[in-house]
């Protein structure tokens, strides 16, 4: 039976899970591959259902549909890399602690939460899915109430793929999602805005329970002079408004070295018109925003010196492209994460005062900089912090499966894809073991005359 009802029983689903997991199925290698096999074809039969809910939900391109099966670039990656990462880590051991061996174990946590958000709803949901199924978890899912037609296919093609003893799909909205945190997991993985992530991690420490939390936040671009301005028109527009800017790694603004300032500016507006036409409203290339309040709330930020853009159509939530010059720092703009086709652009002489800007907000998810000089990327490395940087182009950052994808300070606790996912969702157990063939006396009382030789050991002099 689906386990997508309106009141879902959620104690139920999860003894479920937690006696499915006792019987130590899921820490079967095969088992695991089998059902990393089973999620990647259920993908591909899906696809188009896939694409076709995220034109419904965010008004989508068909090409910024397949962004969301693009998941199983990832878990191809999973399947092929997982027998490794499975592995006992071995360990090498200092002097003192011979003889013996020491290694790393990873074993699977039990039964974990995933909730995500509506901005790539079933992407989202989906990657950190694949490192909970590698690592050998059960889960239950929480996919987005705010993209509903995502949220939909998705509980249909997890009911028809999994035992929902193994994976289960619950649907609903705010009420669902507390209800769910009221139970005791064994991680809780959530993706979506700082606010949330607070109550779920006031609801996970009641539990203690370990969370991972994917947040976002205004996320930096700075532009020196010393760039290719075409191409780096061409990458931040691209960057920037796809999916009309509801991107977590979205450029959220641009810090603009003020003697190319004219020329970008000019390369941005013509690159916009070569992607969208003269009536961006037209453009089949352009998503909408996701539901009436986050339009008002992009409404509310639409002030100050419009340069390009500010056409808008409530009712199809259309908001266009919009480049917004001479922008201050005590913009209301520049007070909260844009997560829409709104583009500020702010000015700096010299790089020390963008970093010194930069660094008075919380910290990033991701950092931008456009340089040809290595010791602009250099100083901006050093002396900014954040997620993670991308160095004269932006998102792609996120699609390299061997690095870890997650925030530090407010825009995020944790980090996953690829091997970073299966430890996440992996407890890495560590081993030590000892033969019996030896068995030196320097620790066991009494220690009458030891303490010179232990001071020793520990490096004192
Ligand atoms: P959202 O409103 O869809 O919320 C996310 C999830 O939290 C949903 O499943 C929702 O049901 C649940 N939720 C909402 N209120 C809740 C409550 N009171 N208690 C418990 N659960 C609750 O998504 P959002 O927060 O609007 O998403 C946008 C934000 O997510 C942006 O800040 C963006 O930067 C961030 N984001 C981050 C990443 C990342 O990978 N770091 C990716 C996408 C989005």
């Amino acid at each position: 039976m689906p386990l997508t009802t309106a009141a879902p029983n959620m104690a139920d689903i999860l003894q479920r899970q937690r006696t499915f997991w006792m019987t130590g199925a899921t820490r079967d290698l095969d088992f695991r591959l089998t059902q990393l096999k089973c999620l990647r074809q259920a993908i591909v039969n899906y696809q188009a259902e896939i694409v076709k809910a995220a034109t419904q939900d965010l008004g989508r391109p068909e090409f910024e549909g397949y962004f969301e099966v693009g998941a199983i670039n990832e878990l191809d990656y999973v399947i092929k890399q997982a027998p490794k990462w499975v592995r006992p880590r071995k360990v090498s051991l200092p002097l003192s602690q011979l003889p013996g061996s020491a290694w790393i174990q990873p074993e699977p946590l039990g039964v974990v939460l995933i909730i995500g958000p509506w901005n790539y709803p079933f992407q989202l949901i989906m990657s950190p899915l694949m490192g909970a199924i590698a690592a050998g978890n059960c889960a239950i899912l929480k996919p987005s109430e705010l993209a509903p037609a995502t949220s939909n296919v998705l509980a249909r093609l997890v009911n028809d793929t999994f035992d929902p003893a193994y994976i289960a799909v619950v649907e609903g909205g705010v009420d669902t999602a507390q209800a769910l945190l009221a139970e005791k997991f064994d991680h809780i993985f959530y993706t979506g805005g700082e606010r949330v992530g607070r109550l779920v991690m006031q609801a996970a420490a009641a539990q203690l329970t370990p969370v991972t939390l994917e947040l976002g936040g205004k996320s930096p671009c700075i532009i020196d002079s010393d760039i290719d301005v075409a191409t780096t028109a061409r990458r931040v527009v691209w960057g920037k408004f796809l999916n009309a800017g509801q991107t977590c790694i979205a450029p959220d603004y641009l810090l603009v070295q003020e003697d190319v300032k004219p020329a970008l500016l000019e390369a941005l507006q013509q690159r916009l018109e070569e992607c969208y036409g003269p009536d961006p409203a037209q453009s089949p290339d352009l998503a909408r925003i996701v539901n009436d309040t986050q339009f008002e709330r992009l409404m509310g930020l639409l002030q100050g010196q419009i340069v390009v853009g500010g056409e808008y159509n409530r009712g199809d939530r259309f908001l266009a492209p919009t480049l917004i010059d001479n922008v201050k720092w005590d913009a209301p703009i520049m007070q909260e994460e844009i997560f829409g086709p709104i583009l500020p652009i702010l000015t700096y002489k010299h790089l020390e005062e963008a970093i010194a800007a930069i660094n008075q907000h919380p910290k990033p998810l991701a950092l931008y900089v456009f340089s040809r000089n290595a010791s602009v990327h250099n100083q901006v490395l050093q002396q900014t912090s954040s997620g993670c940087v991308c160095i004269n182009d932006v998102i792609l950052q996120v699609a390299v499966w061997d690095m870890p994808f997650g925030g530090v300070g407010n825009s995020g606790i944790g980090a996953y894809h690829g091997k970073f996912s299966f430890d996440t969702f992996s407890n890495l157990k560590s081993v030590l073991r000892k033969p019996f063939w030896l068995d030196i006396n320097w620790r066991y009382p009494p220690y009458e005359g030891k303490v010179k030789l232990f001071r020793k050991a520990i490096g004192l002099s």
